[in-house]
């Protein structure tokens, strides 16, 4: 099976496809768009040309990798994952892939293996190798570059609904969209989305998003909710192992509610928790900048919105918790407080939090 990994990807290659042209880059971009929205024979064909276009993109090679998997083409899917780590030895997520795939799928509770040992050593080192590179940009002060804005839910999965029926998924790619276009706009800074419609990406896939992407800054964003409908204004996290309060172990707990069903679906397919090793190190200074930029993000919402700000928290949020990068999950407004209900309805106060959220970055 190993061995064979490579077969058929050449014949893939060759495989005519009617496409309108377009840059390897946009090509791959369609391709995960294609991925989320589990059109894979489609994301295929569509990755297929980003590589003929583009043979040195470990990114088109690691999201071909997974289309080819989903589809049930095990072989041609490690071929492709071990063409993106020989192009980016760095790529954890495609060597977990391996891994995953060349052995004999876990039964019961996981054992240590000679491969995890051996996955476990060059994690370190890439925890390490990271922290390194996270001290150095933190004495050169941060710059921004890449940022990769998440759209809170999606799908099944409507988050919080206000009681006028304002469902929190639509507001959060309403404002992920306005507010990719603002920073287009501007040009400083490139913008990449996790959903561009409505439907819904597991949380730890929403992470390897911004991993593969090598953003520098991801933001999630989301709308908030409470049984008591007088609670409102505006907060900022960032992910921490135990929670700066009660109120924000509840927030976390809201935001993590869709795992129950990530995990059966990662359990399924076998998965192995390799990125848990990487907590360990890097993450944890990652954490730490990301509280700074918590900060700048909840002075920008404190006086640029009219709604009160209720302050920057801390919680284990697992949609934060596997980036590479500093991450931040913001909570414009209470969607079941009616007065910040109607606000949220507006475009005007849409507008304001979009401004807000492009200044933090800035
Ligand atoms: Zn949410």
């Amino acid at each position: 099976m190993m061995s064979q990994g490579a077969m058929g990807l050449s014949g893939l290659l060759l495989a005519p496809t009617v496409l309108p042209a377009g840059s390897a880059f946009e090509y791959a971009l369609k391709g995960q768009e294609l991925i989320q929205k589990q059109d894979y024979h489609r994301a295929v064909a569509v990755l297929a040309r980003a590589i003929k276009l583009d043979p040195t993109s470990d990114w088109a090679y690691g999201l071909l990798g997974r289309a080819l998997r989903e589809l049930g083409r095990s072989a041609e899917a490690v071929g492709a994952f071990r063409q993106a780590v020989r192009l980016n030895p760095g790529d954890t997520y495609s060597r977990m892939m391996i891994d995953i795939m060349t052995q004999k799928p876990l039964a019961g509770p996981r054992r240590k293996t000679k491969v995890d040992a051996r996955e476990e050593q060059s994690a370190r080192r890439e925890a390490q190798a990271m922290a390194q590179k996270l001290n150095a940009d933190a004495g050169l002060g941060y710059r921004v570059n890449r940022v990769v804005i998440d759209a809170g839910h999606g799908g099944f999965d409507s988050g919080a609904v206000g009681l006028n029926g304002l469902q929190e998924k639509s507001v959060t790619l309403d404002l992920a969209r306005r507010l990719h276009q603002t920073l287009e706009r501007q040009g400083r800074v490139r913008s990449f989305l996790t959903r561009t419609g409505d439907y819904y990406v597991p949380l730890s896939e929403r992470t390897v998003i911004a991993n593969q992407y090598r953003a520098d800054l991801f933001i999630s964003i989301h709308i908030n909710a409470n049984k008591n409908r007088r609670a409102h204004g505006s907060e900022t996290y960032y992910c921490s192992a135990k929670a700066s309060s009660k109120e924000a172990a509840r927030v976390a707990a809201l935001e993590n509610s869709a795992l129950s069903y990530d995990e059966k679906r990662q359990r399924k397919q076998g998965y192995i928790d390799i990125e848990q090793i990487l907590t360990t190190f890097g993450q944890k200074l990652n954490w730490q900048e990301s509280g700074k930029f918590a900060v700048g993000f909840q002075d920008r919402f404190k006086t640029e919105l009219p709604i009160k700000s209720r302050g920057i928290h801390s919680a284990n949020f697992f949609v934060l918790r596997k980036a590479k990068m500093p991450a931040i999950l913001l909570e414009a407004g209470f969607i079941s407080n009616p007065g910040e209900e109607a606000l949220l309805h507006q475009a005007g106060f849409r507008a304001k939090i979009v401004d807000a959220i492009a200044r933090g970055i800035a």
